[in-house]
C-alpha cells in the first residue's frame, strides 16, 4: 500500500538513450511527470507480475500517451493476461488507442530473452512469488573501443574506423598489417548490469544468473522480525535480499518495496548492511547511477 510518502513499485531506467519502464504501479504517471521524467521516450514497459501494486498505474499512463497523441508503438511485457485486461477497459470506455500496443507474454518458469538490440539485452529472471513474477535482466554489450585521436592517423576511411572501433587491425591490400589495432585504441567503457528482483520468496536459484551484476534491485517488504510474514507472503526480508546480494557477488544493492506497516526504513539498512555493506534504499523519486 502507499504508506509515509512511499508509492507503489515503478521504475524509470535509461541506458545509453533508451528509456524503459519496469512496473508501473497506481501514480506511476504522476511521479515521472513530478520528477520530469520524458515518458513519451518510454517504447517498452516490464511488468513482472498481475499483483495491483505493480500494474494499477498502467492504465493511466496508456491514457495519457493516447490524449497526448502518441503514435510510436509501445512494446509491453507482462505474463499472461494485460492485454485481456487492457482491452476490457478500452472496449468499456469505447476508446481506441492512437498508438499500437504490443503485447509480449512472459513465461515466469525459464530464462528468456525477450528484447535485444545493438546495445543492449534483457533476460526475465524466474522468480518465486504467489502468482507468476519474473525479474529483468538488463545486460549491455560489448561496447566499441575508443580511438586515440592523438594517435589516429590522417586520411583513415571511416570503415577503417570502424574496423578499429570493433577490435580489427588496419591492413593494406595484400593483408599486412599497416596499424595494429593496439597502437591506436584504448580498450571499451564497462557494460553494465542491472537486475531488478520484483517481488520473491527467499530463493537462491537465480543467484548465477545475476552473478556480479553491477546493481541489483532486490524487494525486503519485510523485516527478519517479521519473517513468518515474508514466508507466508512469498515475499523477502532485508537479511534475506542481503544474503543474495552477497551470495551473488553484486557489487551494489538496492533495497525497496517496504511494506506500509514500517514507517522508518533505517532498520532495513541496518539489517542488510550486516551482510551486504554496500547497500542502498529505493527512495522515492531518488536516482542511481552506474558508471560505464
Ligand atoms: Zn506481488
Amino acid at each position: 500500500m502507499p504508506a509515509y510518502g512511499r508509492h507503489p513499485a515503478s521504475q524509470y531506467l535509461e541506458i545509453q538513450n533508451r528509456s524503459f519502464l519496469i512496473d508501473c504501479g497506481e501514480a506511476t504517471q504522476m511521479q515521472l511527470m513530478r520528477l520530469q521524467s520524458n515518458f513519451h521516450r518510454i517504447n517498452h514497459i516490464f511488468i513482472s507480475h498481475l499483483h495491483g501494486d505493480h500494474y494499477l498505474g498502467l492504465m493511466g499512463l496508456l491514457f495519457t500517451m493516447h490524449l497526448q497523441r502518441r503514435v510510436n508503438e509501445l512494446h509491453l511485457y507482462s505474463q499472461p493476461g494485460l492485454d485481456e485486461i487492457i482491452s476490457t477497459q478500452l472496449r468499456y470506455s469505447r476508446s481506441a488507442l492512437l498508438f499500437k500496443v504490443i503485447f509480449h507474454p512472459l513465461n515466469a518458469d525459464a530464462i528468456e530473452k525477450i528484447y535485444e538490440d545493438d546495445v543492449l539485452t534483457v533476460e526475465t529472471i524466474p522468480l518465486s512469488h504467489k502468482i507468476p513474477c519474473s525479474g529483468f535482466l538488463f545486460r549491455e554489450k560489448v561496447k566499441p573501443r575508443r580511438i586515440d585521436k592523438e594517435k589516429l592517423p590522417q586520411g583513415l576511411l571511416l570503415q577503417q574506423i570502424a574496423s578499429l572501433k570493433s577490435g580489427e587491425d588496419i591492413r593494406d591490400d595484400e593483408g599486412n598489417i599497416l596499424y595494429r589495432n593496439e597502437e591506436l585504441t584504448f580498450s571499451p567503457r564497462k557494460s553494465r548490469t542491472y537486475a531488478y528482483c520484483s517481488d520473491t520468496a527467499f530463493d537462491g536459484s537465480f543467484v548465477d544468473q545475476i552473478k556480479g551484476v553491477d546493481l541489483l534491485y532486490h524487494e525486503a517488504t519485510f523485516l527478519e522480525e517479521d519473517k513468518a510474514k515474508a514466508t507466508e507472503t512469498k515475499h523477502s526480508t532485508a537479511q534475506q535480499a542481503a544474503t543474495i546480494a552477497q551470495q551473488a557477488e553484486v557489487c551494489t544493492l538496492l533495497l525497496g518495496h517496504f511494506s506500509a506497516r514500517y514507517k522508518d526504513l533505517l532498520p532495513f539498512l541496518e539489517e542488510a548492511k550486516k551482510i551486504f555493506p554496500n547497500t542502498k534504499l529505493a527512495l522515492e523519486g531518488e536516482e542511481f547511477s552506474i558508471q560505464d
